[in-house]
């Protein structure tokens, strides 16, 4: 006697296999038969001939906080994520001193857009070490199954407090550094996580702490995760980490690298490509590098109170230092600095996150009711109308509104040819929802549903099999998810049925749904009928079902060499 079957569908098995139509049985969260004529169950759903594909693997999201006090890690299950890996770029919470709690929400706050309050209201610090948070998640119960990462930043802010923002660390302490990413390793950690990024700043733009690490800290720490013989060493890399120099650590540590976060951009075209080719030619050579893209336009949602795509620049850092509206106010009205943006804004086009495509900026929500008429207008468009540079137009608007008026910026990966060459391409691993952060900028965290829908069934840049394939089969892979990401007997439960003729994301919008009332953007399914996480319904068309308690997910701790 089955607990589930699954009548009438078609079929899609995760290893890029052509749909088969069929029953699919589960028997105490697994898998127990894939067939025809499967026979009584106790509970049994007719799909009548809708697509059913093993539960989203997303491998790059940021849900560390936000998973201690919403287990569900909404809005993902009910986008077809039955697992999510934590830590990425290294942006954990443990290990953490009781000491430096606060200094780790701050960091969390500014590099990942997620509201301080909120956090301070939020997190559940029943833990100091990582060991520690992995028991308090598997006390606590988890929605999806999670597999976390050892993170560098934190990692290092636990070995050296105030200083890991500040210096290069000691032999000690790097021997330190590298005890917790072995005991991190040997407790069930996925692999280890780092930052080079220049985009990647905390509090007053000070540089996250993975960013001081020197090479000899970098390699000592990637070849104790090594040391185990599992594990994956995940990078977001900076422009000053190359591709040659992650293809010797993969070489030293003989575990895989993954590398974030390969991104078109228009106004250097060819920069993601001569990347990709990199990577691939390390492949060759039988090193296994792995290059993290997405599948949505980077799109970001701003106010100039924390414009996080200008932060990345030299010019801006006055402003970052800069710690109330007022502050703020002086340095954007300061006419030497507004020049000292200019020219960096022209000097590096091209090496930015925001490239003065000032058509692709876009007034969202304007503060003041005369302002409205504003709103949907480019920034290039109203500086023309205005017969002002983009620079001094758009500053001046946001002063003149208190620093309140919204912002969209398309800045990366939105020219569709391009974006689709490097999706087909069909070693690069397609995730970077960044799901849990940047929550107020942009939710990219149906990034499945848009791979599905859009670039597979109206583009046609990737068949539906192989679609599934790299949201399920293939990430399970990189990661060395044991029994997970097919739909093969024997293998977990975690399964998603949709319409392949419907299926997508919904339009983002704005709840303040967050512990104190903050603001997030969040989405909805389109053509989702059931995501199952270990033979346990967790969604439904309407979106996340659970009974709240019942919390099916696993903590993973075991990983494939
Ligand atoms: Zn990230």
């Amino acid at each position: 006697m089955f607990d589930l079957v699954i009548k009438d569908a078609e079929m899609l098995d995760g290893a890029g296999g052509k749909p088969v139509h069929g029953e699919l049985g589960v028997v105490a969260g697994k898998i127990a038969a894939v067939g025809n004529g499967l026979g009584a169950a106790r509970e049994t759903v007719k799909a009548d001939g809708l697509a059913l594909m093993p539960g989203i693997i997303d491998g790059h999201t940021h849900y560390d906080a936000q998973i201690t006090w919403d287990p569900f890690v909404d809005p993902s299950p009910a986008l077809g994520v039955t697992t999510a890996v934590l830590g990425n770029c290294g942006f954990t919470i443990a290990p953490c001193k009781p000491a430096d709690r606060d200094l780790t929400m701050r960091h969390l706050t500014h590099v990942e857009g997620m509201s301080l309050d909120a956090l301070r209201a939020g997190i559940r610090w029943e833990f100091e070490s990582f060991p520690q948070y992995l028991d308090m998640l598997a006390r606590q119960g988890v929605g999806p199954n999670v597999a976390c990462f050892a993170g560098h930043s934190a990692i290092r802010t636990f070995v050296m407090g105030e200083d890991a923002t500040e210096r290069a660390a000691t032999d000690e302490e790097v021997a330190q550094m590298a005890a917790l990413v072995r005991e991190a390793m040997a407790t069930g950690a996925v692999g280890f996580a780092s930052s080079t990024a220049e985009a990647h700043n905390g509090e007053g733009g000070t540089p996250m702490p993975s960013r001081l690490a020197d090479d000899r800290e970098l390699r000592a720490l990637v070849k104790a995760m090594g040391e185990c013989g599992r594990g994956v060493y995940m990078l977001t890399k900076g422009s000053k980490t190359s591709i040659p120099y992650l293809e010797e650590l993969a070489i030293e540590a003989k575990r895989p690298v993954v590398i974030a976060a390969l991104f078109h951009s228009n106004t250097n075209p060819t920069a993601a490509f001569t990347t990709l080719e990199q990577v691939n030619a390390a492949r060759s050579r039988g090193h296994r590098l792995v290059a993290q893209t997405s599948c949505c336009p980077l799109s970001m949602d701003f106010t100039f109170k924390s414009p996080y795509l200008f932060e990345s620049m030299r010019s801006w850092k006055p402003a970052m230092a800069a710690h109330d509206k007022e502050a703020l106010g002086k340095v954007y009205r300061d006419p030497a600095w507004r020049e000292a943006v200019r020219r960096e804004l022209s000097a590096s086009r091209g090496r930015l996150v925001f490239n003065s495509e000032w058509d692709k900026l876009f007034v969202v929500e304007a503060a003041k009711p005369e302002n409205r008429k504003l709103e949907g207008a480019t920034l290039a468009d109203l500086a023309r109308q205005a017969n002002k540079d983009p620079l001094n137009t758009i500053l001046d608007l946001a002063l003149s509104e208190n620093l309140e008026t919204t912002f969209v910026a398309q800045l990366l990966h939105n020219d569709e040819e391009a974006v689709g060459k490097i999706l087909a391409d069909p070693d690069t691993h397609i995730s970077l929802s960044d799901a849990g952060a940047h929550l107020t900028f942009f939710c990219d965290a149906g990034f499945g549903l848009h791979l599905l829908g859009h670039w597979s069934r109206d583009l046609g840049v990737l068949d539906l099999p192989q679609a599934v394939h790299r949201l399920t089969g293939q990430p399970a892979g990189i990661f060395g998810i044991p029994n997970r990401g097919l739909l093969r007997e024997g293998y977990a439960a975690d399964l998603m049925l949709f319409d392949p003729a419907t299926v997508a994301r919904g339009e983002k919008r704005r709840s303040h749904d967050l512990p104190s009332g903050a603001a997030r953007l969040t989405t909805s399914a389109v053509g989702l009928h059931g995501v199952w996480v270990n033979g346990v319904k967790v969604a439904d068309a309407k979106g996340l079902c659970a009974d709240r308690t019942a919390r099916p997910g696993e903590v993973m701790r075991r990983f494939n060499a």
